[in-house]
């Protein structure tokens, strides 16, 4: 795990095991739940930025993904520790959105966003109470 001691919660990352690193571009403003079949099992907290924006060490090489759906996009998780770290585009044009399970960063950075409820299993709009 990567900790840092300054006031900033650190924008880098990793899964458990550190196999694969992540840094964010910016401080994340917003996270998602999403309560759709899969978010719902993994329990991620999803931040999005511009694909290709957020450096990712250790993948593909240390990674495995799983598609399903409309198969737009692929889940990525550790396949040593099996963190679940993001999901990317297939086909991955730059700037199309990506989002990153804020759940491998420290957990000031995840309690600094504003969380919102996204209903993904059925109305696709966000619920915040
Ligand atoms: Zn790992």
């Amino acid at each position: 795990m990567i900790e840092d001691r300054s006031d900033q919660p650190s924008l880098q990352g990793s899964c458990h095991c550190g196999a694969v690193r992540l840094t964010l571009p910016s401080m994340p403003e917003t996270g998602t739940k999403c309560n759709c079949s899969l978010c719902r099992r993994l329990g991620g907290l999803w931040v999005y930025y511009p694909f290709g924006t957020v450096r990712i060490e250790g993948h593909p090489e240390n990674t495995v993904d799983y598609v399903w759906g409309d198969r737009c996009l692929r889940t990525v998780r550790c396949k040593i520790c099996g963190c679940v770290t993001h999901w990317e585009p297939i086909g991955g044009e730059p700037g199309t959105r990506h989002g990153v399970n804020l759940s491998n960063f420290e957990p000031r950075l995840q309690e600094s966003v504003k969380v919102r409820r996204f209903d993904g299993a059925d109305t696709w709009t966000f619920i915040d109470p």
